[in-house]
């Protein structure tokens, strides 16, 4: 036996990627897996961005990119917080990473001491919990539930927070709710904040042109927190450009410096071409990916629709990201005969094994009474994959 770090033997596999690798090996074998585990946008890179890359290749950007990434892209980023978010940062405020798990788990190293508390608002996205852990960080949990549409309260977050708490995380749009937290949500929460001036905000915004409530709205507009917030964000879900390894933070200097320091002795900046490719994305008009959003939206009602005809699936409606969240408790405790459903995780290997759709138990998310359907697929696959869970779940008693 190899004798691992604790380090690594107390992470666990991330669950959305265990579910992708368990719905890929069932295909191999030649099973017709529907997968809906994997959060990432169907749809093809857009094709200026595409015209980005190739241009990056032919004209040699082939070199070490600076640690924190281009400049014109770090400029680029900065027009985009202007224009979208009216937030003033400076390129030297901007580091971008391998990803925006990268840039969250930049920021984590450079803020959180071994013990110090981490407050997650769960549900949460399966990474943040591990990233605590890789962080030495204790993990402290406000839970929302679907009655408040799995937002949490200014008064649960006062609750939680105390002298050890150095980093409240949270993530709107919301994977895996969808849950969007309003301009008045988001001012109340600032203002618990503003009372308590040693807590780090880490704001994930990577669903930021997923949302069908309006205009995005980030915790940093606030003056009163302003300083403390980590914006996190990247081209993977509104510029369809998982592949491409692109996130980045926007960041008091001095977490930006020392996120920089840190990726210096890790990954270096990340890939060159993908960021010539970036600079295009944020560039565009956000119209741009208007037509994706619509696609989405369409999805979502949809998916809701036919939802509503499976007895015991209650939903939230979520007004962003691709996830629907729904409780399934109902169905614990029950059998088709041959195996018994205790829990989440056994109702989604049943609905895997039975109904061959891939989905993820809501314990990854901080909801055990869940499970995430991610709909970031064609209308088809998304009208057969609720016919056949209909099916495999009706067997059930
Ligand atoms: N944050 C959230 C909430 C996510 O769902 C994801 C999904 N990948 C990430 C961060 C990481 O994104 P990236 O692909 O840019 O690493
Ligand atoms: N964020 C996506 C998800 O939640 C991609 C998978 C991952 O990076 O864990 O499914």
């Amino acid at each position: 036996m190899i004798a691992l770090s604790n380090r690594i033997t107390q992470l666990s596999e991330s669950e959305t990627l265990a579910m992708a690798r368990k719905s890929r090996e069932l295909k191999a074998q030649g099973f017709d897996v529907i997968n809906l585990s994997l959060g990432e946008p169907d749809f093809f890179t857009p094709d200026y961005v595409k015209t980005a890359a190739k241009k990056a290749i032919d004209e040699n950007f082939s070199f070490y990119t600076p640690v924190n990434g281009y400049l014109e892209l770090r400029q680029a980023i900065c027009k985009k917080l202007k224009r979208d978010n009216k937030l003033e940062f400076s390129p030297e405020q901007i580091v971008v990473s391998t990803g925006a798990k990268q840039a969250l788990i930049n920021t984590l190293l450079c803020l959180v001491n071994p013990g110090e508390e981490v407050i997650i608002a769960a549900p949460y996205w399966v990474s943040y919990r591990d990233m605590v852990k890789l962080a030495e960080g204790e993990a402290v949990y406000i839970t929302a539930g679907i009655e408040n549409d799995f937002k949490i309260t200014p008064a649960q977050l006062e609750a939680a927070i105390t002298p050890k708490t150095k980093v409240f995380m949270f993530s709107s749009p919301c994977n895996p709710t969808g849950s969007v937290y309003t301009r008045e949500e988001l001012k109340a929460l600032a203002d618990v904040f503003e009372k308590h001036p040693h807590v780090y905000i880490l704001s994930d915004e990577i669903y930021e042109h997923i949302n069908f409530s309006g205009s995005h709205e980030s915790i940093a507009q606030f003056e009163s927190v302003r300083e403390r917030v980590i914006i996190i964000n990247g081209v993977s879900k509104g510029f369809a450009m998982t592949g491409w390894r692109v996130g980045y933070l926007a960041a008091h200097l001095d977490i930006a410096k020392a996120c920089t320091k840190l990726q210096g002795q890790f990954t270096s900046g990340t890939n060159s071409i993908a960021q010539r490719a970036t600079i295009a994305a944020v560039d565009a008009d956000p119209a741009n990916t208007f037509e994706m959003l619509e696609k989405f939206r369409e999805r979502r009602d949809l998916v809701l629709d036919l939802m509503k005809d499976i007895p015991g699936f209650i939903t939230n409606k979520p007004e962003g990201a691709f996830y629907v969240f729904p409780n399934v408790k109902s169905y614990f405790g029950k059998s088709d005969g041959q195996t018994r459903v205790g829990n989440a995780a056994e109702l989604c290997m049943y609905l895997l094994n039975k109904a061959q759709v891939a989905l993820v138990p809501g314990d990854a998310f901080g909801d055990p009474e869940c499970i995430r359907f991610s709909y970031a697929t064609s209308n088809d696959l998304l009208i057969e994959a609720v016919s056949r869970l209909k099916k495999a779940l009706a067997e059930l008693e």
